[in-house]
């Protein structure tokens, strides 16, 4: 582990930034990525850099054990505390996308879940929760989503936006992806009398075919 190579990790924090606003994710610099090293570290976008122009050593290494201390030279994403409570308390995520797409975070500012209003929801749990409103890059929002985050693989944060996470940021990325569309979605079936919700035990069978799926494509 002593040498391991971060470049292609880095290499994956950029890219996946950037696609943030090219697919409509985020404005600017307002979402945020990280990607898991090991139960120890983890690599996050820096704050108040353009997306566009970043370079492998302006992505930030954290330290779990001394998140405070900045690794290099560039100040890690102002979202940091909430990154790091999510890598402490669960191991079994290994990258997180944060977003301010337009949809979903309306679900967030109306304090309303994206509920089961299609099968596809079940990659990430029974509906997508939202955590209560805490200033944003605060302790206490941190406190927050941990309080809600305990299972499922994405939580809208009220009045701000979207956590998605995943064993990969290819996989955290789609799930971020895959909450807009669900918000965009029930907000369109709103307009025709409301979505019919699938119930939890269909979405027990339908992760129970996912399954299956994965295991054919290998
Ligand atoms: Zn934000």
């Amino acid at each position: 582990m002593e040498n391991f190579d971060e470049d292609p990790l880095r290499r994956n924090v950029i890219e996946f930034a950037q696609r943030l606003s090219s697919e409509g994710l985020s404005m600017g610099t307002s979402g945020n990525v990280s990607v898991r090293i090991d139960e120890s570290r983890f690599l996050i976008t820096p704050t108040a850099l353009p997306y566009d122009s970043l370079e492998l050593q302006d992505v930030c290494l954290v330290d779990l054990n001394h998140p405070e201390v900045q690794q290099g030279l560039r100040k890690p994403s102002s979202e940091t505390p909430m990154h790091t409570a999510v890598y402490l308390a669960r191991p079994d995520i290994h990258a997180l996308v944060h977003t301010h797409s337009l949809y979903a975070t309306a679900f967030a500012c109306a304090g309303k879940p994206v509920s089961a209003v299609h099968y596809i929801v079940a990659t990430m749990g029974n509906e997508i929760p939202v955590v209560p409103y805490r200033t944003y890059g605060s302790p206490e929002l941190a406190d927050a989503v941990m309080q809600t985050f305990r299972t499922g693989l994405g939580v809208l944060l009220q009045n701000h936006g979207v956590l998605a996470a995943g064993k990969t940021l290819q996989e955290a990325f789609y799930h971020a992806t895959t909450i807009e569309y669900l918000a965009h979605l029930s907000f369109v079936a709103q307009s025709l009398g409301g979505p019919i919700l699938l119930s939890a035990a269909e979405l027990d069978t339908v992760r129970e075919k996912f399954k299956g799926y994965n295991q054919n494509k290998l």
